[in-house]
């Protein structure tokens, strides 16, 4: 059995997995790979999977599927399987850092002070403590980030039309009614039709004024030249960024607009995140070969 890893994963992941076959990061091997680990860069679209006449089972290393051609993968008897459990608290503890980033001006002060500036008067950061965060997607990531920002004693709300009850956020029924009265926006929503373009300027209309988005969901579930417009008029007063339409991004008006903080897609990519999806790994392979 051979099995290609496509992606970047933990440097460990070949030695745990050489007990189940030969390993492989040769891309040009696909036509042979029985298993297949990609992430998010790999994209497994039909042509892909015309392309691997062995391939049995693909592993994303992560949670978002929007990189794989579901359907097309059944119709051809491909498995598919994500590491969704693992990377909760990585991503979680990511978009927490983005909130902090903003609200206190990291990015700025620190290229300031190697500009040899000394901003002390100008840079007012504002404290969490006491503000309302809306979390829109209340699943692993969500969840995970209402438990740190009640910890800092913000009030949480969420919206999510599939998430029924929750014990660590108060559920609003409509979008609008929670943008209505959030000071922090955090976006944690698989990319689909639905989601797709959701944050464009009418929603961003609903939003209170001088507030703070964050999102380390999918780039494309806001229109970017929207979130721009709405930084440069004050609408938004920052925007925490970790998700882009494409990685790296060709163009984006966020590069330009101002009060952005901006990483790149690094919301999985922990040390203890990437040892958690090996081992996530290990078992699903394991799973596959003693059920052959
Ligand atoms: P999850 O499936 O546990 O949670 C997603 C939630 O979004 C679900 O509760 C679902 O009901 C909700 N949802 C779906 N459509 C919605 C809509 N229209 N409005 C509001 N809520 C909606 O997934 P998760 O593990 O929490 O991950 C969430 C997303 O985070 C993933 O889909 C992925 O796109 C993204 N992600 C990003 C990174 C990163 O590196 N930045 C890493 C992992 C995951």
């Amino acid at each position: 059995m051979l099995i290609l890893i496509s992606d970047a994963f933990d440097a460990g992941l070949p030695a745990k997995l050489t007990k189940f076959g030969e390993v492989t990061d040769d891309k040009s091997r696909l036509a042979e790979a029985e298993v297949v680990l990609i992430r998010s860069k790999t994209k497994v679209t039909k042509e892909y999977l015309d392309h691997a006449p062995a391939l049995k089972l693909v592993i994303r290393g992560g949670v978002g599927l929007d990189n794989v051609d579901l359907d097309y993968a059944r119709e051809k008897g491909v498995t598919v399987h994500n590491t969704a459990a693992a990377s909760a608290i990585a991503v979680a503890e990511l978009a927490f850092t983005l909130m902090m980033a903003v609200t206190n001006h990291i990015a700025k002060a620190h290229q300031s002070m190697s500009e040899g500036k000394w901003l002390k008067k100008e840079l007012k950061r504002t404290e969490l403590y006491g503000k309302t965060l809306g979390i829109v997607g209340l699943g692993r990531i969500g969840t995970e980030l209402a438990i740190r920002a009640k910890a800092f004693g913000m009030t949480v709300v969420a919206y999510d039309p599939y998430v029924k009850s929750s014990s660590q956020a108060a559920l609003k029924t409509t979008l609008k009614e929670l943008l209505n009265i959030s000071d922090y926006v955090s976006m944690h929503m698989p990319l689909t039709a639905e989601t797709e373009g959701l944050i464009n300027s009418e929603l961003l209309a609903e939003f209170k004024d001088g507030a703070i988005l964050i999102n380390t969901g999918r780039g494309k579930t806001v229109v970017e030249e929207d979130v721009a417009a709405a930084l440069k008029s004050g609408k938004l007063a920052g925007f925490g960024n970790d998700v882009w339409y494409s990685d790296p991004p060709e163009s984006t008006p966020l590069r330009d607009a101002p009060h952005v903080t901006m990483t790149p897609h690094l919301g999985a990519s922990t040390k203890e995140n990437l040892l958690r999806i090996g081992d996530i790994i290990e078992e699903l392979i394991g799973d596959y070969v003693s059920s052959k």
